[in-house]
């Protein structure tokens, strides 16, 4: 306070601007954070007492100038309406009370929310005694890790301030020094502060981000805590600690974090100020700025000039893929977490947002708002997939990362694990990737997928459309070539590992042309020789009232048996030429939507015929072929429904493996429409009835307990029975941990989250072990 100030300066006039420095920053301080006067008054009143002066560093002011900078702050506070008390004891309770305070201000509670902080952890206050940088010349205080944070360097990394306190280095008023300039300033202290660093990094296992003061030669550690790094920063720490014996490989497992795995294969948003627009659901991670468009044929030919588009739509369908092919992110305001924007989204590695309901999106004016703030065509917008944050403008990115380093640090996951990780994966580039993020095989390629293209989805929708078996036929066999090339490329990229595939299962909706969109009418009427009105006749006849639970699945396969004919048929083809070409890869076929044996029993029955069938005409003349053929095919069902659940017993004889579309199966047992859920499911989390989005971590007490009785009841009919999991919860950790747990065979899911699968399987393993 003034009167201590006053003495003590009076005492020892030598160090008489030391304590009213001191006494200037209380005021201010102490002003700022517990009385909330707004820190500009203060600094505004600094800045024109150095002019006056005709200084640049406050450690330059007099001590007349002090205190003259003293009254001006007391009479600020006084003007703000607030009062500086004089009494210590009163300074100090509310200073405690103030951090209390901070708990609950709406930064903390936003920051909370993202960490996944318990709301009722509360804060601690830590009193301590002062020491005091700014003392003289012999005097420091800084900030250092002690490997660099950012690029993971072994090398200490920080900053400091001759003469300053604490808050000077934060406060940018004058630019700190780089901490290798220290050992010339004060080389004592240096070198006592780098064997100190050496031991709390060693104490704690952990690279250390630490607070210093040196007071007239003498070393304080304030504060130590891990360090916060980027994602590549950590691996690379990680490595370094375990090649330097200092953490054991399963340790470093352990410890790393899920949400660090996701940005080390994605670009990430640098550090801003900025604001988010509006919040949506992560579906699919990375950062990425672009030109907003509103339909996938702007997206194309804007994208196609050169420019970076991100797609804004409603929602997406098979109609959108080009558009979503070339753009950098995806955006939509309705849809849950494995909507076909998210899971399409993800399948590609595009950075994804859906369900982002505050956002009213126009695609007719092309325009989108919300939250008193909008965009249109050709604005840019920065999308940040991690978090579900849409941003106005475009916001700088840091690049993406997959080195050397962490492949070798996932491959002590992968020695650890006792079951393999598999990808979700539609097309051959997807399946080199696949290989590259450390998959081990394909565990479900949606063939639905491999329509997408222009040229095929046309070929597509005339045998969906086509009236009679002998259209559908000669249509299906149309898309025969396509399917071969690409089953062969992947299997190519496979090598030697296995490959699902699943017969084809389109909500039939997601394909068909919207009767409004008159050319794409047009250009069908012509192809399938019928009139318009006769061909808007049969879209309607289509139309279901709900397709998820309509004609989709096998379901189709029982109807217009010639599809999956068709598929099977190039799956022979495909099969042969591989194992031909000495490419043993193992092929699984997997009927999807099953809900009775009979069912699968109708369709193994046919599909078998004519898989074989093939099979044979090919290798007439050889029969070792055959033979190995024959050997490296398995058949088997996904389990998606709970009825499928319920009489596993039943179907688990009738096949080789079991595969469970937990996106399905949470859809059907809850009875939660998966492209509705995100209408709705942030209130229920919101209120607490549900802790997380059951279609990104398994519902483990409802949808858990019907695969639980399948796998069980399945295992006990059919002993040799294999079991995997590729829906979306099988790149969720927690999901995983639990599928693990079960006696799962493999878990797949999406390229991009192989590798946090990887860890998770292998972590299975290690959970409750200390190292
Ligand atoms: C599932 O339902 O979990 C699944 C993998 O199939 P899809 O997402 O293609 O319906
Ligand atoms: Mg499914």
């Amino acid at each position: 306070n003034r009167e201590i100030t006053t003495r003590l300066a009076e005492e020892n006039t030598e160090k008489a601007k030391f304590w009213w420095d001191c006494y200037r920053r209380l005021i201010q301080m102490y002003s700022e954070v517990v009385l909330g006067v707004s820190a500009s008054a203060f600094d505004q009143i600094l800045t024109n007492w150095k002019a006056r002066d005709g200084v640049k560093n406050d450690s330059e002011l007099s001590v007349k100038t002090l205190q003259s900078i003293v009254h001006d702050f007391e009479a600020s506070v006084q003007a703000h309406g607030k009062t500086f008390p004089q009494d210590p004891w009163a300074q100090l309770t509310a200073a405690i009370e103030a951090v209390f305070r901070s708990w609950n201000t709406d930064r903390a509670i936003h920051y909370r929310k993202l960490n996944n902080i318990p709301e009722d952890w509360g804060t601690a206050v830590t009193v301590q005694s002062m020491v005091f940088g700014n003392l003289n010349e012999n005097s420091a205080t800084g900030v250092v890790f002690t490997r660099n944070p950012s690029t993971g360097e072994n090398k200490i990394y920080g900053e400091y301030l001759l003469n300053a306190q604490g808050e000077d280095v934060v406060a940018g008023i004058r630019t700190p020094k780089d901490i290798q300039n220290l050992k010339k300033d004060l080389a004592k202290s240096c070198k006592q502060l780098v064997l100190v660093l050496e031991k709390l990094e060693k104490h704690f296992g952990e690279v250390q981000d630490v607070e210093f003061t040196i007071e007239d030669g003498r070393l304080f550690i304030l504060q130590t805590r891990t360090a916060k790094r980027t994602a590549a920063a950590t691996i690379e720490h990680f490595l370094q600690f375990v090649k330097e014996k200092k953490l054991k490989p399963e340790r470093a497992l352990q410890k790393i974090e899920y949400e660090q795995v996701k940005q080390l294969l994605h670009p990430t948003l640098k550090v801003t100020e900025q604001k988010p627009m509006a919040r949506g659901l992560p579906a699919s991670p990375g950062a990425v700025a672009g030109k907003a468009v509103f339909d996938p044929e702007s997206a194309v030919i804007i994208s196609r000039s050169g420019q970076k588009v991100i797609l804004v739509r409603r929602d997406t369908s098979p109609e959108d893929i080009m558009g979503m092919a070339v753009s950098e992110g995806i955006l939509t305001s309705t849809g849950g977490m494995t909507s076909h924007a998210a899971v399409v989204g993800r399948g590609m590695g595009k950075s994804c947002v859906v369900g982002c309901t505050e956002i009213s999106v126009n695609e007719t004016l092309k325009r989108a708002s919300a939250n008193g703030q909008s965009f249109s065509e050709g604005d840019w917008i920065t999308l940040n997939g991690s978090t579900g944050e849409v941003y106005l403008g475009e916001l700088p990115t840091a690049p993406v990362t997959w080195g050397k380093t962490a492949q070798m640090v996932f491959s002590w996951a992968d020695k650890i694990a006792k079951i393999p990780v598999y990808a979700n994966a539609d097309t051959p580039e997807q399946a080199r990737l696949a290989i590259e993020l450390g998959a081990k095989g394909i565990g479900l390629c949606r063939t639905e997928h491999m329509f997408f293209d222009k040229e095929r989805i046309k070929k597509f929708r005339l045998m969906i459309l086509s009236e009679n078996e002998v259209d559908r036929k000669k249509a299906a066999e149309s898309l025969r070539t396509f399917q071969r090339e690409d089953f062969v490329g992947i299997f190519k990229a496979m090598k030697n590992l296995s490959v699902c595939v699943r017969l084809l299962d389109p909500p039939l909706h997601e394909f068909l042309p919207k009767s409004e969109n008159k050319e794409e009418i047009q250009i069908l009427t012509g192809e399938l020789k019928i009139s318009e009105s006769k061909l808007l006749l049969r879209i309607q006849q289509l139309h279901e009232t709900n397709p998820m639970l309509g004609h989709r699945g096998s379901r189709l396969g029982i109807t217009f048996p010639e599809i999956y004919e068709m598929q099977v048929r190039a799956l022979a083809e495909s099969l042969y030429r591989s194992i031909a070409d000495k490419n043993p890869v193992v092929l699984k076929i997997m009927l999807p939507v099953i809900f009775s044996e009979l069912e699968l029993k109708v369709l193994l029955l046919n599909l078998k015929k004519a898989f074989y069938e093939q099979l044979n005409e090919l290798t007439k003349d050889r029969p070792n072929l055959l033979k190995a053929c024959e050997k490296a095919v398995k058949w088997g069902t996904m389990i998606e429904l709970p009825r499928a659940c319920i009489v596993s017993k039943k179907i688990a004889p009738l096949v080789d493996f079991f595969s469970f579309g937990t996106n399905d199966l949470t859809q059907t047992t809850l009875g939660i429409s998966r492209d509705d859920a995100s209408k709705f499911i942030p209130d229920y989390r919101e209120q607490g009835i549900l802790s997380v989005d059951p279609f990104e971590t398994l519902d483990q007490d409802g949808v858990g307990k019907l695969i639980e009785l399948s796998v069980t009841e399945g295992r006990k009919a059919n002993p040799n029975l294999d079991i995997g999991i590729c829906g979306e919860h099988g790149g969720d950790p927690e999901s995983v941990q639990f599928f693990r747990k079960l006696g799962f065979d493999s878990v797949s899911c999406s390229p991009f989250r192989v590798p946090m699968a990887r860890l998770a399987v292998a972590r299975a393993e290690l959970d409750g072990l200390k190292f």
